[in-house]
């Protein structure tokens, strides 16, 4: 076995019981991406140098016997709109190609903290607006399963590079399901955490009241070790919750026995492909053979998030854009006024799909149609909240498909943005509700991955991942892609 192959959690104890050289599995992480890149393009930045300058830091520091962190050398890659101190931040969008990060996200510290060595920065759709990774600027990412098929998106990037093999460790970003839909696509775990859980500081704004930042891996421990590694309360996070981190591997362990999972009845109905179903299924039926209790449960306002998140994200997006104007960021196209000045940078710095978001959102914004649409949608989504709650009272977790099919064809649905939308029908309403979600591979169709999303109560990913290590340690090896 080469060691890109290796889990985070046995590469980081070899390194830090001094067994392994950091230096030597950057090293062969490096080597693998100059061989994959050239066919998936999971990265937009690589930071070789400073990847080698931190493995060999901390192979020093073991070297003379010194303490070191909880990751010590594992090679992480970075969805690119999460800031890292003087480097590119680009969003995968032309307005910000040449934007240098003044500053660390504070997942960024605590992953420096921890001794990580950062690989560099992933491809995503432009400001994660999107479900495909198609609309960045840079191109697309491929899916390493079948080249000529979608990661998934936004976070297509960061899933890709896991699953060819480019990173040990990734981080995403998850609006609306960036995180679990790609990792669902690229056969990898994602877990997008709780709303407050993990801090947005230093992650560029899309829909600051969705925006979270989670933990994505080839396995559920390393997932549980990542997220442990960048949860806690930050004061630079306004809606940062002051809640304890547990020890999220402790769990693990523990069984499944008695645990009541809810198959929510509207997440099985018309649109969802038959192969997806099936696999889905089996999944649930091994969780019931493990002790789990098996109960329906209703969420009746499913039919309105889709509808719902296409309002508030981007009406959130339409405000948090408005600071892209040539003067303070970025990219700057001149103009004979001020006003010109604006329309040439707007106009040629965003993608389309960009657009898009910003034209609907300010118009469900304005006067007249903000309680028609934007008003009445955070209604909605007080519905919608109240469904979990609601279903919660008779279950401790929900079992869905993550997305309703396995990876699409690159260009299949780029032209028609609602369809691209409805992929997302699963993941949006997680979401619009706060809640912790995560998507862990759960055998294949047609060779392509198939992704169990598990949904949790506020605060309770310890559940999802030990949910989620059940169904991977009974599937391990049976139709794996
Ligand atoms: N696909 C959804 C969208 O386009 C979700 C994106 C995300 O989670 N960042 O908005």
């Amino acid at each position: 076995m080469e060691l890109w192959e290796l889990s985070a959690y046995e590469l980081s104890a070899r390194i830090r019981n001094g067994e392994l050289r950091a230096k030597d599995l950057v090293f062969s992480v490096l080597q693998r991406i100059r061989e994959m890149e050239p066919l998936i393009h999971a990265y937009i930045s690589l930071d070789e140098e400073g990847a080698l300058r931190k493995a060999e830091e901390v192979d020093a520091r073991v070297a003379r016997g010194e303490k070191v962190g909880a990751l010590a050398g594992v090679p992480v890659a970075v969805k690119d709109n999460i800031c890292i101190k003087g480097g590119r931040t680009t969003c995968a969008s032309k307005i910000l190609e040449n934007f240098v990060s003044p500053y660390d996200a504070t997942v960024i510290e605590k992953l420096k903290a921890a001794d990580v060595v950062l690989l560099g920065k992933t491809n995503l759709d432009e400001f994660a607006m999107g479900s495909s990774t198609e609309n960045s600027y840079f191109g697309p990412t491929r899916n390493p399963h079948d080249q000529e098929r979608v990661p998934g998106g936004s976070s297509g990037g960061s899933a890709a590079a896991l699953a060819a093999g480019e990173a040990v460790l990734a981080l995403g970003s998850d609006t609306g399901g960036s995180i679990r839909q790609p990792a669902s696509f690229c056969g990898v775990v994602g877990l997008k955490p709780t709303y407050g859980r993990v801090s947005r500081y230093g992650l560029v704004a899309f829909a600051s009241s969705l925006d979270q930042i989670g933990p994505m891996a080839r396995n559920v421990r390393d997932t549980a070790l990542l997220l442990k590694v960048i949860s806690g309360y930050d004061p630079k996070d306004s809606t940062s919750a002051p809640v304890d981190v547990p020890d999220f591997t402790g769990v693990l362990d523990e069984g499944i026995e008695g645990i009541r999972i809810g198959l929510p009845r509207e997440y099985f109905a018309e649109g969802l492909d038959d192969e997806v179903r099936e696999r889905v299924m089996e999944a649930v039926d091994l969780l019931e053979g493990e002790g789990a209790e098996i109960v329906e449960v209703s969420l009746p306002h499913t039919k309105y998030a889709i509808a719902t998140y296409y309002i508030i994200a981007p009406a959130e997006a339409s405000s948090n854009l408005a600071r892209y104007d040539g003067v303070k960021y970025g990219f700057r196209a001149e103009g004979e006024d001020l006003y010109q000045m604006y329309c040439n940078t707007r106009g040629q710095g965003f993608g389309e799909e960009v657009k898009r978001r910003i034209m609907l959102g300010t118009y469900t914004l304005s006067a007249g149609y903000y309680e028609a649409y934007y008003l009445k949608a955070l209604k909605v989504r007080t519905l919608i909240k109240q469904d979990f709650d609601e279903a919660f009272k008779t279950c401790d977790l929900l079992a869905t498909p993550t997305s309703p099919t396995v990876a699409f064809r690159l260009g299949e649905k780029v032209a028609d943005p609602l369809t691209m939308y409805l992929s997302d029908v699963y993941t949006v309403s997680v979401n619009l509700a706060g809640l912790p979600g995560i998507s862990v591979p759960c055998g294949s169709s047609d060779g392509l991955p198939v992704g169990l999303q598990l949904i949790g109560r506020p605060f309770d990913e310890e559940t999802l991942l030990r949910v989620a290590y059940v169904v991977e340690g009974s599937l391990k090896g049976r139709s794996e892609p």
